[in-house]
């Protein structure tokens, strides 16, 4: 079968977002890049129970297939489509819907500076992106925005986007994106959180970016 490799990385990946607590049962998907077009979860599909065979390829195009017939592409394509094409330097785009991101969602709050680490999703705040239907265009349009200059961000009354060169940075960062969502709304219940000044978070941003801290481990070429 072709894309053999990526197919059940593509499934391991969707398993440990469950297994990490960052997603429950068979919502959130999963994509990987191949060459003019992706790799991507069945819609509605155990994880579980999914096997290679199951993986739906898609073109940049749209069209698409699937070694089982009755298999369709996971509903979110298109946003996972869209980012791929849109930014080259993303291997894989992972979509989950963990608690605490999900709750602050709920909120349409972004994430600010409140703890450096969000300079991990690539600036100085994670932005939400407003709400639009699971599986729209308008819902890519939304995504694709608020990951201008990022590598993750918000869905309103949804989930979670985190992308990456490869599929364990993408998933890597959703694991670190639901610990900032979490600590951030610890820290509201407690008061009002102090923000880092503009001028702090760009050193921070200058430090990952020359390998400091976060990012200076396998795959950090691409953070
Ligand atoms: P799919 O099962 O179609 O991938 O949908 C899950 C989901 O999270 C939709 O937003
Ligand atoms: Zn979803």
């Amino acid at each position: 079968m072709k894309h053999l490799r990526l197919r059940q990385a593509l499934i391991a990946t969707a398993r440990r977002m469950n297994a990490l607590g960052i997603n429950q049962g068979t919502s959130g998907n999963v994509s990987a890049r191949v060459a003019d077009g992706l790799l991507i979860t069945p819609s509605g599909v155990d994880y579980a129970d999914m096997t290679p065979g199951d993986v739906v390829v898609m073109g940049f195009d749209g069209t698409w297939h699937c070694p089982r017939a009755e298999r369709r592409p996971s509903s979110e394509w298109r946003f996972h489509l869209d980012i791929l094409r849109a930014r080259p330097e993303f291997g894989a785009v992972v979509h989950s819907h963990p608690t605490n991101a999900t709750a602050l969602a709920c909120l349409g709050r972004d994430i600010p500076a409140f703890h450096y680490m969000v300079a991990v999703a690539g600036g100085e705040s994670i932005r939400c992106a407003p709400y639009a239907t699971f599986g729209s265009a308008a819902l890519s349009k939304h995504a694709l925005a608020a990951l201008e200059g990022r590598r993750a961000c918000l869905l309103a009354n949804h989930g979670m986007i985190a992308a990456g060169a490869d599929l364990a940075t993408a998933l890597a960062l959703a694991v670190e994106v639901e610990t900032l969502a979490a600590q951030y709304g610890r820290a509201l219940q407690l008061g009002k959180p102090k923000l880092l000044s503009k001028a702090e978070m760009k050193r921070v941003l200058a430090n990952f970016a020359a390998g400091y801290g976060y990012g200076s481990g396998p795959g950090a070429k691409s953070r």
